[in-house]
């Protein structure tokens, strides 16, 4: 079995058909392992993310993945999200004592960015979400109506719009409103706010991104697998319609039974020979899925500005500030290597305007928003900072994607695909690149006449959610799932 990628899908998968019983050759072009949720070390031996990066409670498989691996206790939930806007105005959403659907109604109720009149249009819309079970009707007219229309048909107000929904899901989905299937923004809220108490409780890496994945190569190894870096595969060998091998540099090829390609979709359109591509309609259209920015930006300052783990901040370019010296201090026990000082890294999802701007643009127009959000930040002096453009974060989540998203079985004997664009029904996060490395593997498993199961359910409703999907009365109150 070979594996190319050495991300979240191809780890995911890799790890699966290892623990399956097979011997699993994973190849990785870079020097290391994570792909887009990973970390580096700057010449000055810091270690920074390539950016932030959070999952929320929802997120089951790459819970299960993360324990898999050994990684589980690296990651810090959080059960209260602040938020602050450009007034000083500070709000907090976290669950109450009420059961699902109600238990944010509390913090909802007091959250102070918002009107009387945003909090009723938001209630309205989310009555519908929850009277349709997650589901609303009109979500799959046209092949897929955007967010934004959605919206504008409940009669959301503008303050809701970009106070509310905007900052929740330009994160969560990495695109605008107005570009983004409503299909993922209603997931958004039914899988993490509605359905279930725990769903959006946010969970933060506690470590470097890249040391999430120590016990991968160890889990493969010690399975007689192998893990090989800095290996680039140039392209496939065809014979006779199937893939005989794949090629790496000079002339080196490698071959198995089955190949699992969990590379980003860009990639794989130039590895596949238009043949492969002809010969199975679901790889013919990679092209047509395209791609969103993320920008992250990190900043040293010679004391402590913030004291909350995180913010997200309201009607500003920057969306979050993370507070990676109280994060890593956390788990480690320890102050991280800042001499009193204090190292934010802040998140700018679908940064488009951001994408032509100089580093030094970019650093003083996050500079100036968290000098505004921060007093204390006002007087620090800033010592370094980095910024980091991924220009292809995500696949962009616009109306109707869906339809080109191939499934991970293809139709090329012995050919896989894993990776978050393809067909999980979950956008582009950690969660949907795990889920296609658990599909993946378990359609290799299934091709092969040993089928076993590795995804993992969603989180069960619970509270007056699970009563009215029709669970019994007493189990949902006792919160059994
Ligand atoms: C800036 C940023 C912020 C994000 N924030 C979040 C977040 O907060 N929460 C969240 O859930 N998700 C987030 N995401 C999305 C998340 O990182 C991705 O959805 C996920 O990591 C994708 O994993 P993957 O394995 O599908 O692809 P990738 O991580 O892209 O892995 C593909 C791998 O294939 C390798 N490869 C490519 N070509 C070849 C070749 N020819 N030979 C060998 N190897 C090859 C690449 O080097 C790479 O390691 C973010 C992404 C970015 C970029």
């Amino acid at each position: 079995m070979i594996v190319i990628g050495g991300g979240l899908a191809g780890l995911a998968a890799g790890v699966a058909l290892a623990e399956s019983g097979w011997r699993v050759r994973l190849f990785e072009q870079r020097p290391f392992l994570g792909g887009r949720a990973t970390s580096y070390v700057l010449p000055d031996g810091e270690h920074v993310d390539n950016c932030q990066h959070v999952t929320l409670g929802c997120c089951t498989n790459l819970a299960d993945f993360y324990k898999r691996v050994g990684s589980a206790d690296k990651i810090k939930f959080f059960d209260r999200l602040f938020f602050l806007d450009p007034e000083g105005r500070r709000g907090e959403m976290q669950a109450g004592m009420l059961p699902a659907p109600f238990h944010m109604t509390g913090s909802f109720a007091a959250f102070a960015p918002l009107t009387l009149l945003d909090k009723l249009s938001i209630a309205r819309a989310m009555l519908d979400i929850l009277g349709a079970k997650g589901h609303p009707a009109d979500l799959e007219e046209n092949g897929g109506v955007s967010m934004l229309e959605w919206l504008r048909r409940r009669g959301q107000t503008q303050g809701a719009i970009e106070r509310f929904w905007r900052v929740v899901l330009v994160s969560a989905l990495d695109e605008e409103l107005d570009r983004t299937d409503a299909r993922f923004g209603v997931d958004v809220f039914w899988k993490a706010f509605l359905s279930n108490r725990t769903g959006y409780r946010m969970g933060v890496p506690a470590v470097p991104l890249a040391n999430l994945y120590d016990g991968c190569k160890s889990e493969i190894e010690r399975r007689g697998g192998e893990v090989n870096l800095r290996a680039s595969v140039r392209g496939l060998k065809i014979e006779n319609g199937e893939i005989a091998a794949v090629r790496f540099d000079e002339g080196k090829e490698e071959n198995a039974d089955a190949y699992v390609f969990a590379v980003p979709h860009t990639a794989l359109a130039e590895l596949l020979p238009e043949s492969v591509k002809q010969s199975d309609p679901s790889l013919a259209n990679l092209d047509k899925i395209k791609v969103s920015p993320i920008t992250g930006v990190h900043f040293w300052f010679d004391r402590q500005v913030m004291k909350e783990p995180f913010v997200t901040l309201l009607d500003t370019r920057t969306q979050w500030i993370f507070n990676k010296t109280e994060l890593y201090e956390d788990i480690n026990g320890r102050a991280n290597k800042t001499d009193g000082g204090q190292y934010l890294q802040l998140v700018v999802s679908a940064s488009y305007e951001l994408l032509p701007k100089s580093r030094q643009e970019i650093i003083d127009l996050c500079l100036s928003e968290v000098r505004h959000a921060l007093p204390t930040a006002r007087e620090a002096q800033l010592v370094k900072a980095t910024v980091i453009k991924e220009a292809a974060a995500t696949f962009s989540p616009e109306p109707g994607v869906d339809r080109w998203r191939p499934k991970q079985e293809t139709s090329v004997r012995g050919l896989f695909l894993a990776g978050d664009w393809t067909a999980t029904g979950w956008p582009a996060t950690m969660e949907g690149a795990v889920r296609s490395g658990y599909l993946a593997a378990e359609a290799v498993l299934r091709v092969a006449g040993a089928p076993r199961k590795f995804l993992q359910p969603d989180l069960e409703p619970d509270g007056f959610v699970a009563m009215w999907l029709g669970k019994s009365h007493d189990a949902a109150l006792r919160g059994e799932n």
